[in-house]
């Protein structure tokens, strides 16, 4: 048995996390954190800069990504695990994903213009550097500028599906997202399963598919699951068959996220995904 914290789900500048990639991997050290998987929306930009970092402070670096995968109108967010960040398939896929994220930015911007706000796409795009913009983005953007308290009234009010800030997107499908994390040597996860409102019919059958495409592993503590959260994702693991990943999903310090490596136990008997790498 190993007593190391692993935390396979977090973010940094390079997509909506607030914490540079080297002073993340530093707070997770300091939060006694063992293994980190550095999991940003669509990009591997912060990887380089995390692994120095990990090798300065001594904490193991896991090379992740969370991906936005199409799923029936759904987009459904898949973890991968232990990638090469070198590999030209997955280059090449998240280079279409980074189109159709700017894309997106640039649609957000205009469709909030409409609504007498002033176009936050040029600040956004100046704040990111080489770094992904997410709707996290546009929340804060929401809050600096006073139209709405926090980020959560951001999403309600504008970012939201069926808000006026809202854009469908044709994310790449689940099934090829599955494919590139595994053609670039990585364990795919499925993140935070219960926050797709899908219902259990429809979140089963994202299981079957992903699990066909090659998906292996299933966030089963997240965030700030609950006992009854981490008993549901845990049921689904075991009903496909995939092994049990956890992370915190931080993205800033502050009372709004779980700290890096707070996290509950795998339930007993549960098949860690790092056995897999
Ligand atoms: P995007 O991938 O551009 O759609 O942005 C999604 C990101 O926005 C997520 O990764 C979260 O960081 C954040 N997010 C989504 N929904 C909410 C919400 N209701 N409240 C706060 N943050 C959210
Ligand atoms: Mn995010
Ligand atoms: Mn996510
Ligand atoms: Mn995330």
């Amino acid at each position: 048995m190993s007593d190391l914290i692993y935390d396979l789900h977090c973010h940094s500048t390079a997509s909506d996390g607030a914490l540079p990639p080297a002073e993340l991997v530093n707070r997770a050290k300091l939060q006694g954190v063992g293994v980190l998987a550095l999991t940003d929306h669509d990009t591997v930009a912060g990887l380089a800069e995390a692994r120095q970092a990990a090798q300065e402070c001594g904490i193991r670096l896991v090379s992740g990504i969370e991906l936005s995968a199409g799923f029936d109108s759904h987009c459904l967010h898949i973890v991968g695990l232990n990638i090469d960040p070198a590999n030209a398939r997955l280059l090449e896929g998240i280079a279409r994903q980074q189109v159709t994220r700017e894309e997106r930015a640039q649609k957000i911007a205009q469709k909030l213009v409409k609504k007498g706000i002033p176009d936050a796409y040029p600040d956004l795009r100046a704040a990111a550097g080489n770094g992904e913009i997410t709707r996290l983005h546009f929340a804060d953007f929401l809050v600096k500028h006073g139209y709405v308290e926090t980020q959560q009234d951001a999403f309600d009010r504008y970012l939201s599906k069926g808000k006026p800030g809202y854009v469908p997107t044709a994310w790449t499908a689940l099934a090829e997202c599955v494919d590139w994390i595994r053609q670039a040597g990585g364990v795919a996860v499925l993140a935070h399963p219960l926050r797709y409102k899908l219902s259990t019919k429809w979140l089963n059958k994202a299981l079957v598919q992903f699990a066909a495409a090659g998906g292996q592993g299933i966030e089963v503590v997240t965030g700030r699951a609950s006992i009854d959260d981490i008993r549901l994702s845990y049921g689904l693991a075991l009903k496909h068959g995939l092994y049990a990943s956890q992370g915190s999903d931080f993205h800033a310090p502050g009372n709004q996220y779980v700290e890096l490596g707070r996290l509950a136990a795998l339930p007993a008997g549960a098949e860690p995904v790092w056995n897999l790498f």
